[in-house]
């Protein structure tokens, strides 16, 4: 089997929302994936357990990956190397000139190697890291390259786990869960969900809000994403694509960008809850379950989980000036 190792701190526990599930008159629990590690946080550490597993079993003493500027799982790629005592290096979408803050900061103070590029460069992100990794490769380093938000077959494997974790946590608690939201940017937490919940022939729908692109190109993502799973599986998976739940409009701007409303609405959920989201995934896909909830596309639904997968270090200075009291 898969070489598989311990980072994160499992399981992480879930909670119901009391005050909001009595202001929308449903039952909305949160699972607390932002708690798995504070350096090594969110749930992009529950795919390096498998991601970082597969690179150790190669005798890889360095660690490439890419992502947005403020890139949660470049954050905690770093941490992880820093931790297993490997080299990092990151590829970062934005500008080197841009302030130096939230996870760009993090990058910095745990030693990543960091190459900034252009989003036109960034379509040209896989060359990019295999031109990293062989010239580490001419100074005798053995590199390992983790594609985007380590969203691929063996990155989500680590939530195939998580899936495994809620159907335990439910027999504890006695709640059984019809619905388990999450925040889309890669699709590879989404793809993992999904497939854990078939193979355990789990009846509760998935459902995932896209925070950039939109619900057909998400679609296509997860479906390949659940076909590479089944290569390090045993389990085959028929999908049809408009079985892949994808709540589409919560994107706004686009990827990283917030408006007032979405930021309002994160405030809100912090003074009803004391629970932190953050403005590019977990932000929007709870404002996108608050007005599905409201809109009534929910109530066939009892009891509805929601991933909180992190990215509290992520806030900029942009989103941080449209929290007007
Ligand atoms: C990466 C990320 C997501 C999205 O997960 P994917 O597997 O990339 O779809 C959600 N929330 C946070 C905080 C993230 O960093």
């Amino acid at each position: 089997m898969l070489k598989r190792i311990k980072l994160a701190n499992l399981p992480t526990k879930i909670e119901k929302l009391d005050r909001l599930s009595s202001e929308l008159g449903k039952n909305v629990y949160i699972k607390r994936d932002d708690q798995t590690g504070i350096e090594l946080s969110g749930n992009k550490i529950r795919k390096l357990e498998f991601s970082v597993g597969e690179a150790l079993e190669n005798n890889c003493d360095y660690l490439i990956t890419c992502g947005g500027i403020q890139s949660n799982h470049a954050r905690a790629t770093a941490a992880v190397a820093a931790k297993l005592g490997l080299g990092s290096y990151l590829v970062l979408r934005g500008d080197e000139n841009e302030e130096i803050e939230g996870n760009l900061f993090l990058d910095k103070l745990l030693g990543a190697n960091i190459k900034f590029i252009t989003s036109e460069e960034y379509k040209n992100r896989t060359k990019i890291m295999d031109e990293i990794r062989m010239q580490l490769s001419k100074k005798g380093h053995k590199a390992y390259i983790i594609p985007e938000g380590a969203s691929n077959g063996i990155g989500s494997l680590g939530y195939v786990n998580a899936m495994d974790e809620i159907l335990e946590q439910e027999k504890q608690l006695g709640i059984k869960f019809d619905a388990i939201v999450v925040a889309v940017g890669s699709g590879g937490t989404y793809a993992g969900l999904y497939y854990g919940n078939y193979i355990n022939s789990n009846l509760a729908k998935i459902y995932g809000v896209n925070v950039c692109n939109n619900k057909e190109h998400f679609q296509e993502v997860v479906r390949n994403l659940l076909e590479e799973i089944t290569t390090y599986t045993d389990k085959q998976i028929v999908v049809n694509k408009e079985e892949i739940n994808i709540i589409d409009g919560y994107q706004g701007l686009g990827y990283a960008l917030s408006q007032t409303e979405e930021i309002q609405f994160i405030h809100h959920f912090a003074k009803l809850e004391g629970i932190i989201l953050d403005p590019v995934y977990t932000g929007k896909a709870m404002y996108g379950l608050f007005n599905e909830i409201n809109k009534g596309s929910f109530n066939m639904h009892e009891n509805v989980l929601f991933i909180h997968t992190g990215g509290i270090f992520g806030w900029n200075k942009a989103q941080r000036a449209l929290l007007c009291n």
